[in-house]
């Protein structure tokens, strides 16, 4: 079996300066709010080039309390794609207020700025981007839209840590940048774990006063907030994740490299669009195809993990029917929920395996057998 990602890889790579790291946390008595999680915000602060981070305990939560954080709620309206994993409208929801959805570009999947002015009224409060599979939304277009508008930017950017923008970092264009530490994200952890970085000040000290019950006192209380931190245990082995980054993001970039090339010529098949201002970091690797039902069971059949990412737009939940949006609101979104399929893609995926999928996949689309 071939797996969409290889968690034991890399984990393996890290394995003896992980258990190092364990080792030191064990001993040091302190396993929340301590200094592995510090020395990570630190570290991250410097990676990203972003003047405030903030350890938080998963990506949803990162998002919740941004969104908190600048006073979102009750009868406010968040602008947002319906393309996207659900915890990026749920956190809008579970703060009370509203997810506007708005269609997605056709190439990027991300969020269609052009669409966007047209749902802005005077309770749209934020834009939400999310940066699809790690391709950056056009933070360009976005951040003129929520200026024009004054509108703030949080970036959904839990699926593209060390993606950049016109050679900024994803997440640090915006008000605020969410990032998730889900094991299958690039940036992994082996638990829950997540981060918030802001390039403001007030904002940061907020979220500082809210992950921790509203309290930088122990037992005084200056808001209801939340407890959601980063344990030690997860920042101690992100610190070490965070020195590979940038070698597990490129490998990522050598694979997709590959498949984009073999893959260019294929009949009914439309690899991933390269924008030229900004850097893919391919959390995952996405074919749009025409065939995709088809080359999903071929691959399932060669024993080759493929996965559908989304298979149901978010405007189409069950759970968002209360919003009263229809099939056919969003075309495009609906329209790759049907054609996208995630192949495997991690930094440690070798040319050979690279080959058999390629293989197999250009023996469903010609008709032959692999
Ligand atoms: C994973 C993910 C989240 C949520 O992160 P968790 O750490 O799982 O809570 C939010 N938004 C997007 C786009 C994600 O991919």
């Amino acid at each position: 079996m071939i797996p969409l990602i290889n968690l034991d890889r890399q984990f393996q790579q890290i394995k003896a300066e992980a258990m190092e790291a364990f080792s030191r946390v064990y001993d040091s008595g302190q396993y929340i709010l301590g200094a592995e999680g510090k020395q990570f915000e630190e570290e991250v602060k410097a990676y990203l080039n972003t003047p405030y981070a903030i350890g938080v305990g998963n990506g949803t939560d990162a998002l919740v309390l941004a969104l908190d954080a600048l006073g979102i709620g009750e009868g406010d309206e968040v602008i947002t794609t319906p393309f996207t994993f659900f915890a990026t409208a749920e956190a809008i929801s579970r703060v009370g207020a509203t997810p506007v959805f708005v269609d997605i570009e056709s190439k990027t999947f991300n969020i269609d700025t052009t669409q966007i002015n047209d749902v802005i009224n005077e309770k749209t409060k934020a834009i939400m981007p999310v940066h699809l599979f790690g391709q950056p939304a056009d933070m360009k277009a976005i951040m003129t839209i929520a200026k024009a508008n004054n509108l703030y930017v949080i970036e959904d950017a839990c699926q593209a840590f060390g993606a950049t923008v016109n050679g900024k970092k994803a997440g640090t264009i915006g008000d605020i940048g969410c990032f998730s530490f889900f094991p299958t994200k690039n940036l992994g952890t082996m638990g829950d774990g997540g981060m918030i970085v802001t390039k403001h000040n007030h904002v940061s000290e907020k979220i500082r006063l809210l992950r921790h019950h509203g309290s930088t006192k122990k037992y005084y209380h200056e808001e209801i907030g939340y407890n959601s931190r980063l344990d030690e245990v997860q920042a101690a082995l992100l610190r070490i994740s965070l020195t590979h980054i940038d070698e597990w993001n490129s490998n990522r970039q050598s694979a997709a490299a590959f498949y984009n090339q073999e893959f260019m010529t294929l009949q009914g098949v439309t690899v991933p669009h390269i924008q030229s201002d900004s850097e893919h970091i391919y959390h995952l690797y996405c074919l749009d195809l025409e065939n995709r039902d088809g080359i999903s069971t071929g691959l399932s059949k060669a024993k080759i993990a493929n996965g559908v990412y989304y298979p149901r737009p978010l405007h189409l939940q069950e759970v968002y029917k209360g919003l009263s949006y229809n099939v056919g609101d969003f075309p495009i979104a609906e329209k790759k929920s049907k054609s996208l399929l995630a192949i495997p893609m991690h930094p440690y995926l070798s040319k050979d395996e690279q080959v058999e999928i390629i293989r197999t996949i250009s023996s469903v689309v010609s008709g032959s057998k692999p």
